[in-house]
């Protein structure tokens, strides 16, 4: 063989080999859990806490993750789904489809300012001291137009929490909300059954307006809309509420 077709078959053999690993399978070797990942985060400067319930005034909340440091107060919301995952920044479902099949999920950058809600109120700690993640299991793909910038792939979490260096809590401030969390944590002010219970309300209650027609956001009344490719519900109080379902 001459040089140039040695040239090329090398190049065509490491092409098919990186063809091989390339694909989303190499993402799952090794991604293990949120909580394994931020234990690499250096525990002078970062104090992890895991599956954290709060106590609020309507019922109680489950936290993944909260890492507390000078940078801020991370909250991190972990999201264990396969297939294509889809949807905007603002939007009030996120989509998944895996084997053609289309299923909705709340949107969890929602979901979890709700966490962040519930934990500044809790600490009486101004929201803009808190940073939110999702993190999305490698399981699933993340296939947006413009992936919002805090949702990362799980074995992304930890470096996306080193890439804030500007300074939001004094040393002692962050040692003292540790301190509270850790309070949070020992006095289990729910059990689990409680926790099931209130979300299973909550469920509840969300499905009985949605069939009463009522828009389970802001109250308004559900009206049927014709939409490029088909009917779907609105909310009536469009545009100030995006409220939709499929029909
Ligand atoms: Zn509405």
């Amino acid at each position: 063989m001459d040089i140039e077709t040695t040239f090329w078959a090398v190049a065509i053999v490491v092409f098919l080999i990186w063809m091989a690993f390339a694909s989303p399978i190499r993402g799952d070797i090794g991604e293990g859990t949120v909580a394994r990942r931020l234990k690499s985060l250096p525990s002078n400067k970062y104090a992890v806490f895991n599956d954290v319930m709060l106590k609020t005034g309507r019922g109680s909340v489950q936290i993944d993750h909260i890492v507390v440091s000078q940078y801020g107060i991370f909250v991190v919301e972990t999201k264990n789904i396969s297939g294509i995952i889809t949807g905007t920044e603002h939007s009030e479902n996120w989509t998944k489809t895996d084997n053609g099949r289309r299923y909705e999920f709340f949107n969890p950058i929602t979901q979890n300012m709700g966490h962040i809600n519930a934990l500044a109120h809790k600490l009486n700690i101004p929201t803009s001291k808190f940073i939110s993640i999702i993190a999305f299991s490698t399981r699933g793909r993340l296939m947006f137009h413009q992936l919002p910038s805090s949702v990362v792939y799980i074995p992304q979490v930890a470096g996306k929490i080193k890439c804030y260096h500007d300074v939001k809590l004094s040393v002692k401030r962050a040692n003292e909300i540790a301190d509270q969390i850790q309070k949070i944590k020992k006095y289990k002010l729910v059990s689990n059954r409680q926790h099931i219970i209130d979300v299973e309300n909550a469920i509840a209650a969300r499905n009985k307006k949605i069939s009463a027609n009522i828009c389970p956001v802001c109250n308004g009344r559900l009206v049927l809309r014709k939409g490029k490719y088909s009917e779907f519900f609105g909310c009536s109080n469009y545009p100030k509420c995006k409220y939709t379902r499929s029909k």
